[in-house]
């Protein structure tokens, strides 16, 4: 390809854009046994973020790493079939141009150079830094100082105003021409950007990001990882209490469950006190009301509902707010009927319409020494409690 010089054409939408992510350098300072471009950063190695974002770009055609000298077998076999993978030199800026050469860009096109010590890359920025490329002949993100800055003279300290400095970031972007152009001139230099000021080319400081920030320190993984995933929530938990009386019959239903008796329970739906209870300690732990708001006793489309439909509804409604019930735990209060023979079916049929592994639910049953209605044998009470945890794909 053809190396020009400031080639006058400003940037359109028919320029290709490659983007080249330096992974060549061996970072001791980082700490690890392995350079700090191929640690792990929220499970997930550091190059890998960078390639991940450029990915994630429509402008974005081609994606190049550049990585230490032998190891590109080893590399490519890691990464998408996608990225071309090229081996680096012994400085950043050799690093750059192998980068520069393995394009198939042409002259006009447009090239962002990132070193992929920065994994904190975000879509926006890149799309600053392309829609810079209108005016300007390269652009960087940048930041301001927010540190009081001196200068150490033989004597004293001077203040240096801190207003006209700025701390320049990755990715850059160039025309190809002119960086390959601005480049030929150096093999050491601190940043890209330094080749095209050296000759007086019109660069651009777009709006930089925090995220951005160089891994260069051992606690630098660690700050990032605290800034890039997002704080998971603590479990919920919730509880649920119902009480329904007797009335003649000959079966209650307890957690969907058929249970011969010489008394039924009396009630709107199928009176399952327990699933009832359950119901609304689920309900109750995504802060989503209780059953009544969502199944109003006055409503005549409840009667006589299997009580599994509010159950099956309170585990819904959770997950579309982003929770996964974990585990519950019911309590069901009468002196009769016997509730120990049904437990295990009991658990199951909650195992069932709940979809939890039968070791996350307890069903358990207690009288109250024959005090107050459950010890009158009026009627039963249940209460449950219920865990939800962020739902992995959580927002
Ligand atoms: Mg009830």
């Amino acid at each position: 390809m053809a190396c020009g010089f400031f080639t006058a054409t400003r940037y359109s939408a028919h320029m290709r854009i490659a983007a080249i992510i330096v992974a060549a350098g061996r970072g001791e300072r980082a700490g690890g046994d392995s350079p700090k471009q191929v640690q792990l950063l929220a499970g997930k190695p550091v190059y890998q973020w960078s390639i991940d974002a450029f990915l994630a770009h429509d402008r974005v055609e081609q994606i190049i790493l550049v990585v230490p000298a032998g190891e590109a077998e080893i590399y490519r076999s890691r990464v998408d079939d996608a990225i071309k993978v090229v081996p680096g030199g012994s400085t950043r800026t050799i690093s750059v141009k192998a980068g520069l050469q393995a394009s198939d860009l042409s002259a006009q096109d447009l090239v962002l150079i990132h070193d992929a010590a920065r994994p904190g890359l975000n879509q926006d920025t890149i799309s600053r830094l392309i829609d810079a490329m209108r005016t300007a002949d390269a652009a960087a993100p940048a930041l301001p100082v927010p540190d009081a800055l001196k200068r150490k003279g033989p004597d004293s300290l001077t203040t240096v105003i801190r207003e006209a400095l700025f701390r320049v970031q990755t990715p850059q972007i160039f025309k190809h021409a002119d960086i390959c152009e601005a480049l030929s001139q150096s093999d050491d230099l601190v940043d890209d950007l330094a080749a095209i000021e050296a000759l007086n080319g019109n660069v651009t400081l777009v709006e930089g990001s925090e995220l951005l920030a160089k891994i260069t320190y051992p606690d630098d993984l660690k700050r990032l990882e605290t800034l890039l995933m997002p704080a998971t929530p603590a479990p919920r938990f919730g509880t649920g209490y119902d009480v329904h009386a007797f009335e003649p019959g000959s079966e209650v239903i307890l957690c969907g469950v058929r249970i011969p008796h010489d008394q039924k329970l009396s009630g709107h739906s199928d009176a399952d006190v327990a699933w009832h209870a359950l119901t609304d300690a689920i309900l109750g732990a995504a802060a989503l009301g209780d059953i009544g708001d969502h199944f109003p006793p006055s409503d005549a489309k409840w009667k006589g509902v299997a009580s599994e439909v509010f159950l099956k509804h309170a585990v819904e409604q959770a997950a579309a707010a982003g929770w996964t019930l974990s585990s519950c735990d019911l309590t069901v209060i009468c002196e009769a009927p016997k509730v120990k023979p049904h437990r295990e079916t009991m658990r199951a049929e909650t195992a069932r319409i709940t979809g939890l592994p039968l070791d996350a639910i307890s069903v358990k049953a207690t009288t109250t020494e024959g005090l107050g209605f459950t010890g009158r044998r009026e009627g039963i009470a249940a209460q449950a409690s219920a865990v939800l945890s962020p739902s992995p794909n959580r927002k």
